[in-house]
């Protein structure tokens, strides 16, 4: 759509929030624009096909809380089939390199520690969930790597009471033909201005005056949806400044995960819905989800230092590592088996820098900072601002319908 001169709410982003926003806003008789950077509406959720018959998750691939989570609904509304088969997040198939003794082992050690964390979490204090792990115990290194994956950050980085906020109710769910294709679908009829990236937003009068890489435009409220690390680097500008947004969203910073997708010949080899654990005793290893859909492929998954380490390397690092330690686990015939499609790169994505959203030790309080309207004119969505289904796709939605809420309650109270 062309961009209008004028209009009663601007929404920044065309992510879960802004979409969640803009859908909530449908029949409020305001008129609505979401000013997008990218060329396609999404953010963090991305479907593409790998190959012909591979459908690759880029982003947010998971319906995390299913029985919570407000695009289940939404993927029955559109006709998009849910697949229900449990994770195999705790499975190592063949038992190679990780007995069930073993895996038994570890798995008591994890639950210790999220036992203590919960305990813990309880004083109110908050410290680097890092501080709960048990001294010593030779599974904290594999521990750390879990906190990568669910935290995009190792644990002396994770606020332990944000941790302990999360509302995971375990189960899990996956959108067949993609998460991201489930959100385009769900943002298909928004007034969406894509390739028009937000530079500027001036509240210093009575009307908001944005700047955008297609022109100016003026609203009467806005909806920022951008991820945290864009507030932070003030990569958008406001005048005046908002210093306590800019601290807030330094509080809550994106952690990384990275997936690559490799083709596999002769799948029949593997387990449907398999998984494998690159390695068991170090934090710098990837997660390895065998056939996901019985498609004939591998997704490799990697988090936090190690998954930056290996985008900074280049195009192709995540899939030499991933094939380097399925190889090592499989047998080196594997290695003619594979063959790399795709792979994410989510920190040099610019319009995102980083995966998802966890709390610095201190800074649990900050989510609620970052929500909270400024002057009845500008209001705060995206994932980051969820108080419990943070680092979601559908904690993200939610919260870009809550945003659009409060600008009908400020609209109504003039
Ligand atoms: C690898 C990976 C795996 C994940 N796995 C899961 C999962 O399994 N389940 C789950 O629920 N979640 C998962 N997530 C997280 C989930 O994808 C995000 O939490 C969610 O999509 C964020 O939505 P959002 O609207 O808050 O932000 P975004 O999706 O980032 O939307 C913000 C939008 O703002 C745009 N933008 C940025 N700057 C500007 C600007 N200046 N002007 C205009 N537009 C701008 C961006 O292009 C973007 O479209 C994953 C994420 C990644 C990266």
């Amino acid at each position: 759509m062309t961009l209008p001169s004028e209009v009663d709410v601007a929404i920044i982003g065309a992510g879960a929030a802004g979409l969640g926003a803009a859908r909530a806003l449908e029949n409020s008789g305001l008129s609505v624009v979401v000013l997008e950077a990218r060329r396609r509406v999404g953010g963090r959720a991305h479907t593409i096909m790998a190959a012909p018959d591979i459908t690759f998750d880029l982003g947010c691939g998971w319906l995390h809380s299913g029985d919570k989570n407000s695009f289940v609904q939404i993927a029955g509304q559109l006709d998009f089939e849910i697949d229900k088969t449990r994770p195999p997040w705790r499975e190592q198939s063949f038992d190679i390199g990780f007995p069930p003794r073993e895996r038994a082992d570890f798995i008591e050690a994890l639950d210790a520690f999220y036992g203590r964390a919960e305990e813990a979490a309880k004083s109110g204090r908050d410290n680097a969930a890092s501080e709960y792990l048990e001294p010593g115990n030779r599974w904290n290194p594999m521990i750390d790597a879990i906190s990568t994956y669910v935290n995009g950050s190792e644990l002396d980085r994770v606020s332990i009471l944000d941790m302990e906020a999360y509302e995971d109710t375990e189960i899990n769910w996956r959108v067949r033909r993609g998460y991201g294709a489930l959100m385009e679908a769900y943002g298909a009829l928004c007034p969406v201005a894509l390739d028009c990236e937000v530079k500027r937003i001036d509240h210093s009068g009575k009307r908001v005056r944005i700047e955008t890489s297609q022109g100016r435009l003026s609203a009467g409220k806005v909806i920022v949806t951008i991820p945290t690390n864009l507030i932070a680097s003030e990569a958008l500008r406001f005048h005046p400044e908002l210093p306590a947004k800019i601290d807030a969203a330094r509080g809550l910073p994106l952690g990384l995960a990275n997936k690559v997708m490799l083709a596999l010949d002769e799948p029949e080899a593997l387990p449907k819905d398999g998984n494998l654990r690159g390695a068991t005793m170090r934090t710098a290893m990837g997660g390895y989800h065998l056939r996901p859909f019985g498609q004939a492929c591998i997704e490799g998954f990697f988090g936090g230092r190690f998954a930056r380490e290996l985008e900074d390397a280049g195009d192709g690092a995540l899939a030499a590592q991933g094939i380097d330690e399925i190889a090592a686990l499989l047998g080196n015939d594997f290695r003619r088996k594979l063959k790399p499609l795709s792979e994410s790169r989510w920190a040099h994505d610019p319009f995102a820098q980083g995966s998802y959203s966890h709390a610095l030790p201190g800074h649990a309080g900050k989510r609620a900072v970052l929500a909270a309207p400024v002057d009845g004119r500008l209001f705060f969505a995206g994932e980051a601002t969820s108080p419990n289904f943070f680092s979601t796709a559908h904690g993200a939605r939610d919260s870009g319908e809550r945003a659009a809420r409060e600008v009908l309650a400020s609209v109504a109270g003039e």
